[in-house]
């Protein structure tokens, strides 16, 4: 995989084609497969988006986040997530040593601070729920309601480009694990303990309308400047992306709609290549809106048939319209 591997940081130059096209987003999420902390250019682009109105998110590991309070705490940023590897012993040992307690103790001084400024900053934890950590849920719940956080969300691993990535991946494609499914029941009723806020995700796959990644509402730019549906599609590799499944690797081709060292923003997403892709996603979500606008009529054996029937033509125009081609075996797709 490292040999694949382009890694690299947005270049302002970059970043200076898309800043006049801003106010075309309603928000900007920065987020990167390192951290965003990192970037020397992050507090300056942030307040730049912000002043093209966005709302600014940041998905950070949390150990620079002391270093980053002051800016931070501008009223520039509206949604801060600080991941979890696990409880304290598997962060430290997935995270190259990262302390949770200390990455907690920093994330409870930012939300402290934040709200004696009156600021509506949401700051919240996001735990990657994989097999070696699934019994840790509990206890990082217990520890962001204590360190003041707003919320606990829960993700799955939906990015599997090598063996061990599926193997690791707390469901088996179509349900979660049993020790998932209970872990989730002790860390909702410990939330409730210590009054978080905790969100799950679904406990069973099944094919989505269009992904949380929804290409009609979102683009991903890569810090190559490339811009495309989604991360998946674009991971910063040479040639093909693999993806693990059920049924061994595939190899995907990325969807890229365009350079934005050649090109604006507007351009790209006006263009063939994202119309191309977002097409089946207009056409399921338009499918599904008719299938909800015939519901409007009052119950009896007569408009059962017409359910029926308006259930049919649902599913025909569903199948019709898959989702593309790149997205097969995404676990997105299933909701995961
Ligand atoms: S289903 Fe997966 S590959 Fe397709 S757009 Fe959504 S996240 Fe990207």
């Amino acid at each position: 995989m490292d040999r694949y591997w382009r890694g690299g940081d947005l270049k302002d130059d970059i970043w200076k084609v898309i800043e006049p096209d801003l106010h075309l987003a309603e928000h900007v999420h920065l987020q990167g497969w390192g951290e965003p902390l990192l970037h020397p250019m992050l507090p300056i682009w942030v307040a730049k988006a912000r002043e093209k109105g966005c709302t600014i998110g940041i998905t950070t590991n949390g150990d620079l986040l002391d270093a980053a309070t002051d800016w931070l705490l501008e009223g520039n940023v509206d949604l801060i997530t600080v991941s979890a590897a696990g409880a304290p012993k598997n962060h430290e040992t997935l995270r190259g040593g990262s302390k949770l307690e200390q990455v907690l103790a920093s994330t409870g001084n930012l939300a402290a601070l934040s709200r004696e400024k009156g600021l509506r900053m949401k700051i919240q934890m996001s735990f990657l729920l994989t097999r070696s950590n699934t019994a840790d849920l509990p206890k990082a719940v217990e520890l962001a309601a204590r360190s003041g956080l707003d919320e606990v969300f829960v993700t799955h691993l939906d990015c599997m480009p090598t063996k061990p990535h599926y193997e690791q991946a707390a469901y088996n494609d179509d349900t979660i694990i049993p020790e998932g499914m209970a872990v989730l029941k002790v860390a909702e009723k410990t939330a409730r303990r210590f009054g978080i806020r905790f969100r799950y995700p679904n406990r069973e796959g099944e094919e989505v309308l269009a992904c949380a990644l929804n290409p009609l509402h979102f683009a991903f730019v890569s810090w190559d400047g490339k811009v495309g549906p989604c991360v998946n599609l674009l991971l910063p590799l040479n040639g093909r992306i693999p993806r693990w499944g059920k049924a061994g690797e595939t190899r995907i081709e990325p969807v890229v709609y365009g350079r934005l060292d050649q090109a604006p923003l507007p351009e790209l997403l006006a263009s063939g290549a994202r119309e191309q892709f977002i097409y089946p996603f207009r056409q399921r979500l338009a499918a599904e809106q008719r299938f909800l606008s015939s519901l409007d009529f009052e119950p009896g054996v007569r408009n059962l048939r017409e359910l029926e029937r308006a259930g049919a033509r649902r599913r025909e125009a569903l199948d019709a319209n898959p989702l593309p081609s790149p997205c097969a075996g995404c676990p997105k797709a299933l909701r995961w």
